[in-house]
């Protein structure tokens, strides 16, 4: 048995427990299977929080989170939930985990399989094959910038202000983050910015460079400016290996990237953080849609992105790329075979539940174990 691996689940609200039941069942096989033990723990986040502790998060679990190798949350929120006060929403129990673990990288692949060419909104040659890599800033710039706020300036006139602010050991980890990915796929780091209009862009640019030249000197780095980022992410995504970005750019490329790929239910995401003292990185893997109140409980969704987002934490957070290779390569292979959930549902395709899914995938794991 190879040595024990901690993992906390937090499966959430609505379809994040009906996702998360499918992961349980591959970490379950990669412990029969492949000899790879998980101590795994389970807890509450969310509107199901808030319904037995009246809080999205109690601290015991931000605690068990700050002590595990990995954490992989479902989803929060519902329509139960919708009026409570903002400070207690379930989608506050996912911020205070980000803030307090302190993930300033957000990481969002864009992975285009080959059976869900058709899904996207570009044309096949254009995204067939495609994996690119954006790495957003996650708790700096304007979203977090002071002064910030919306004056009075009499006479029926208003100002809204927010500050875009970045300081060097921000942009430092954050970009060193991205530089060790690249080290890890193709070798190459797309910087965006607007350094021709904002001095915290022109900052950004001189930082990044400057950890490229004197920590990465292997990797190639190319800068190009957000606007046009946008405009080559629609045009030419493949150009791409790994992007790196502030919080605002970040947050726009990746949803427009997210969307060459086709559907939500296919997108996985990590958050990381810092390297503590035993050499452990803080992360946080979650499937980028929501708790998609409309289908909950129906054995509808589409557990790809949660099941994509484990196989993210075995790679980052575990080392496991082998484990890794497999989750990813037997879910293309389902994908290939025609088995579809309703949400990627196509022409002449099998379409299943999400337990049919996650058999289906097990199935492959174990034809591809053989
Ligand atoms: P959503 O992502 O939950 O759903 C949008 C649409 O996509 C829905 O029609 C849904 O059925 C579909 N969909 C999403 N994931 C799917 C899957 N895996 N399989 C099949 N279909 C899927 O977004 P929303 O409707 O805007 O939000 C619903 C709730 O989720 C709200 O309470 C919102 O605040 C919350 N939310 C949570 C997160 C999170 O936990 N990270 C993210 C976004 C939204």
């Amino acid at each position: 048995m190879a040595s024990n691996k901690s993992l906390l689940i937090l499966p959430g609200d609505g379809i994040g427990p009906e996702a998360m039941t499918e992961v349980r069942r591959i970490v379950d096989w990669m412990g029969d299977r492949r000899a790879v033990k998980f101590d795994v723990d389970e807890d509450l986040v969310g509107g199901s929080s808030i319904d037995k502790h009246g809080i999205p998060i109690t601290d015991e679990v931000v605690d068990k989170a700050q002590n595990v190798d990995a954490v992989l949350l479902g989803a929060v929120g519902g329509p139960k939930w919708d009026n409570l006060d903002f400070s207690i929403k379930p989608e506050r129990g996912l911020l205070r985990l980000r803030k307090d673990l302190e993930l300033f990288a957000n990481l969002r692949p864009a992975i285009c399989f080959d059976a869900l060419v058709e899904a996207s909104s570009l044309k096949p040659e254009l995204v067939a094959g495609l994996d690119i890599m954006i790495v957003r800033e996650l708790t700096g710039g304007v979203y977090f910038g002071e002064p910030r706020g919306i004056e009075d300036l009499g006479g029926g006139v208003r100002r809204g202000i927010n500050t875009q602010v970045y300081t060097t050991p921000e942009i430092h980890r954050v970009a060193r983050v991205a530089f060790e990915l690249a080290q890890k796929r193709d070798g190459r780091v797309t910087s965006s910015e607007k350094a021709n209009v904002m001095e915290s862009g022109l900052l950004w640019r001189e930082e990044v460079t400057k950890i490229g030249q004197e920590e990465f000197p292997d990797v190639e780095l190319s800068h190009m400016y957000a606007d046009n980022a946008a405009m080559q992410l629609v045009r030419a995504p493949k150009q791409f290996d790994v992007i790196v970005t502030d919080n605002l750019f970040g947050d726009i490329l990746s949803d427009c990237a997210a969307m060459l790929t086709g559907s939500l239910g296919m997108l996985p995401s990590a958050s990381l953080g810092g390297v503590d003292e035993h050499g452990r990185r803080k992360a946080l893997y979650e499937p980028v849609h929501g708790s998609a109140p409309d289908i909950a409980g129906e054995n509808k969704a589409n557990p790809i992105a949660t099941i994509l987002s484990y196989a993210m934490a075995l790679r980052y957070s575990f080392d496991m790329s082998d484990e890794a290779d497999l989750v990813e390569k037997a879910v293309q292979n389902v994908l290939a075979s025609g088995v579809r959930t309703g949400d990627i549902m196509a022409e002449g395709m099998t379409q299943v539940s999400t337990t049919e899914m996650g058999d289906a995938i097990l199935k492959e794991l174990d034809n591809l174990n053989a």
